[in-house]
Formats: C-alpha cells, structure tokens, sequence
C-alpha cells in the first residue's frame, strides 16, 4: 500500500483484488488495472486525493456504478486512482417548499425516486439502468431515459453543482434558484462532460410533483416503418407522451427466447407509449394516440392495471441481456435523430443489416429519435466481427446524413473517439480542448476520454 499523510484516514487501496473489480464498465469496450482504489466519503477527502494525484503525476477516474456505455470510467492508463463514491449515497435534503433535492453523487437513481415518490414527488430523469446507476454519473453522462421525449434529460433539472477542480479546490457552481444570470453557466460545462474537468460531490437538482395518473398503451405494427412514421405523426397531433419506446421484431424475438413476457412477437415493431398527468386529459390523449397509430395500420392494446404496466416495463428493460441469445457479441450504439427521421432511419438500418448479412436490432427511445442500434456478431468469428466494426462508420455516415447525432445519452468515453471528428468540426473540437487544457492543464482528470490524446 503506498500511501501518504495527506491521504490519512481516506480509505484507499491498492490490492489486486479491489483493482480488478473497478477495471471495466458495461461496454466492456476496453478494460485496465488502475494504481489505486479510494472511498472517499466528503468533498474535503475527494479534494485531497485529487491533490495528491497532481502532486505525484496520477490520474483520476471518478466512477459512479460503471453502467456507462462508452468505457468512460475504465482506468485505461496504470496510473489511475478510481475516485469511487460508493460512500457518498445520502439524500442530504429533500425540500418540498423549494421543489428540490440536494444529494451526494453516489446516490443511486431508483432508490431516489422510490424517496421522492413517498412525498409524491418526482424526478423524471429514468435511464433504463436506474436501479444500479449513480446520479453522480447521470449528471456526468448527462443521462437520459424513456421520459426525456417529455421531462428532457438530466441537465435540465441540475441546479448546483459542489465540484473539486484538478487542483484540489472545492468550487460550488449554480444556486438553488430556479433562475439564475450571473457570469457564465459553468456547472454545465461539467454536465456530459464524462468526469474530464472536475470530480462532482454533490448535487442540487429539481423535483416536480408527481403525475396523478398514467395509461400506458402497447401498440403493434406489422410493418417497420409504419411505427417509426407514428413516433411523428403521434407528436404533430400534439400529443407529448411521457414515454415513446420502440422496440423492432428481433428484439421482441429475443426477449421472448430469454425471457418470455407474452409479448406478441411475429410482429414487425411495438410502440410502448405512456401518458400522465390529469385522467381525463390523458384520457383523451390516449384517444387520439390510438387514431393515429390506427389510420398507420397498428393496434393498441392498454396496459389494465399497474401489475401489467410493471410486465411491460420489466420486458422493456430486459431487451439488452436478451440479445446475447442472438449472438455473443454486442456493437452498441446510441444514434439520434430528428423524430421527423426515425422511419428512414429504421428502414435504411434494415438496409444495412441485409446488405451486410449482420443482424442490426433496434430498440429505445424513439419519442426522443434516440434509437440503440445493436450490431450483433459473433466475435470469435474474425470475419464477421470486423464486418460488424465496418458498420458502425456506415451507420454514422447514414445518421450525420439525417440531420442526427452519434449519441444521445451514453456519450464519447473511449468506445467512439475514433469517430467524433465525424460530427464535432476542427474549430470546434480546439474550443473544446482548449476548455479542458484551461480547467486541467496537468491532464489529470480521466484522461484520454472524448478527445484521445489532448
Ligand atoms: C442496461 C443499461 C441500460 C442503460 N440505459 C440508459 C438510458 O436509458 N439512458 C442513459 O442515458 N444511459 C443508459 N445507460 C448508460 C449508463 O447507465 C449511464 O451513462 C449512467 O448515467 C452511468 O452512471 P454510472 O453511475 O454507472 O456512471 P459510470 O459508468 O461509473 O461513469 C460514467 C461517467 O461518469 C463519470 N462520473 C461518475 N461519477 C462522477 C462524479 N461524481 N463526478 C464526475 N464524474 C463522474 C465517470 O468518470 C464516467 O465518465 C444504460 C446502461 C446499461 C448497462
């Protein structure tokens, strides 16, 4: 164990068996062994550690629950130090007067809102990983989920942000007021920016209260484009849904193998659209969603109670583990597009997929255009997993084409940074450097991430 004064009474180590567990994330994109693990458990010990790791030339990679999708928080260098925040999960206050909550980072989604709801109160931001993922790395990821196509994505409900800087100093950037115009709107240069300028300690974020009532409709479609068509078409007849989730006949297919849930598979797409607010206005927006997914050829089915609402969730959330039982290797991307895109998207997708004889599954979030693209192949089979890797550049080039973006939630890492020169422009991209370089001219906080060398 190397250790030092300033770290005194800072849980740290450096044992084999800590370090393995912290050296990957859910993309498995890249995987490494860090110098060191450490629990902090306060903004002072945070900033202590960050010290240290200035003075003796280490890095640091903050780690929520490493749920992340791109390898942000993969100790691909050897002289990481983990910044766990396992031992920093409070709710430090819940104010209903003010319609905020204030936190420590390594707070987990699902039990905030499981909090929050008791006081029927509500936090819209809902990744599909909320049971495991930290608030600390949604606000680094800037997290969206199912009810973004509604309530937007975690940067819309931060307030403040406590902060330790690359130097060590602790900085609190925004306010608890709803409205706030003095300088420049620093804490959301931290949000999304995948814990590359500052280590976050503690979060202040709004609350709204609780919708009164949900119906959650299952519509069904025999044909692929017709369910990309009704995303549009159900938000230009002005209905919002809380929720707009897409999920293509393969993935239904494979969920059924894995898990069944009485989905009706054979079909070629499900919509699952759900609305909240008062009961008769969601009544009659459930009216005119049905009309519209019908004059497109679907049927709708409604979810009775909150039993069947749970089925049709768990099902939903089950779909990634499901695919492994198509083939044992996973490409994941998170594409969005203008919602107005969503049916050309998914058809030119199937395109692709035949072309290439490589199954492409399609799921997500398509009330916001944001689709995970799954390319599935088997990586033992050298051929067909660099086939699979070539397509991820085409998949892009198609995306950027439509007016779209090359992530809507699961950010750069390491898993997309031989391609964000696709998207981002080289002024651009020096901008964002030379905001990096100014907060952290040692290039100490998780380096390598979103820019590769910088
Ligand atoms: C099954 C599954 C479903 C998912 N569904 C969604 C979804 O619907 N929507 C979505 O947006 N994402 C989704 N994700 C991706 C992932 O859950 C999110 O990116 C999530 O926000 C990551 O949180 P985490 O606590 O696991 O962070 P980690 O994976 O540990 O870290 C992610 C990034 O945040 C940084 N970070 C973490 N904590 C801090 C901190 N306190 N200060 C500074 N930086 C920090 C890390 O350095 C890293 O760059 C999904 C992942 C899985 C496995």
């Amino acid at each position: 164990m190397k250790n030092s004064d300033c770290l005194k009474g800072i849980e740290i180590s450096n044992e084999y068996e800590d370090l393995i567990c912290y050296g990957f994330d859910a993309s498995i994109a890249d995987s490494g062994l860090p110098w060191g693990v450490a629990w902090p458990k306060s903004a002072d010990e945070v900033s202590r550690i960050v010290a240290y790791a200035s003075d003796q030339g280490l890095r640091i990679v903050p780690r929520g629950a490493g749920t992340g999708m791109a390898g942000a928080s993969v100790p691909h260098l050897a002289d990481s130090i983990i910044l766990s925040f396992e031992k920093m999960r409070k709710v430090i206050e819940i104010n209903p007067d003010n319609m905020t909550v204030t936190l420590e980072p390594g707070m987990i989604n699902s039990r905030l809102q499981r909090e929050l709801q008791r006081l029927d109160l509500f936090y819209p931001p809902d990744p599909a990983s909320l049971s495991i993922c930290t608030l600390g790395g949604n606000v680094a990821t800037n997290a969206g989920g199912p009810c973004a196509v509604k309530y937007g994505v975690t940067r819309d409900y931060v307030l403040e942000l406590e902060a330790v800087l690359p130097d060590g100093s602790i900085v609190t950037l925004g306010g608890k007021t709803y409205k706030r115009v003095v300088g420049y709107d620093l804490k959301q240069l931290l949000i999304g920016a995948e814990g590359t300028l500052a280590a976050i300690t503690k979060i202040t974020m709004k609350v709204l209260p609780l919708p009164e009532d949900v119906i959650t409709l299952l519509v069904q479609f025999n044909d692929l484009s017709a369910a990309g068509e009704a995303v549009s078409k159900i938000i230009s007849a002005k209905v919002i849904p809380r929720t707009m989730e897409f999920i293509d006949g393969s993935a239904i297919k494979a969920l059924e193998q894995y898990k069944p849930t009485g989905l009706p598979s054979g079909t070629a797409a499900l919509l699952l659209v759900e609305l909240d607010g008062h009961p008769a206005t969601i009544q009659k927006e459930a009216e005119k969603v049905v009309q519209v997914c019908r004059a497109l050829g679907g049927e709708t089915a409604v979810a009775g109670d909150k039993a069947a609402r749970d089925k049709l969730w768990e099902a939903r959330r089950a779909i990634s583990p499901a695919l492994y039982h198509l083939k044992p290797f996973k490409i994941n991307e998170d594409i969005v597009v203008p919602r107005d895109q969503i049916a050309a998207t998914l058809t030119s997708l199937r395109a692709l997929s035949l072309e290439n004889d490589i199954p492409i599954v399609c799921f997500g979030h398509a009330g916001d255009g944001n689709i995970h693209v799954n390319i599935m192949v088997d990586n033992a089979d050298k051929e067909e997993y660099a086939r699979g890797l070539g397509l991820i550049k085409k998949i892009f080039e198609l995306v950027l084409s439509l007016g779209g973006s090359l992530s809507g939630e699961h950010g750069i890492g390491i898993a997309k940074l031989p391609y964000i020169d696709m998207e981002i422009k080289e002024r651009e991209m020096r901008l964002m450097k030379d905001v990096k370089r100014l907060i952290d001219p040692k290039n100490i906080m998780n380096p390598g991430k979103i820019f590769g060398a910088c």
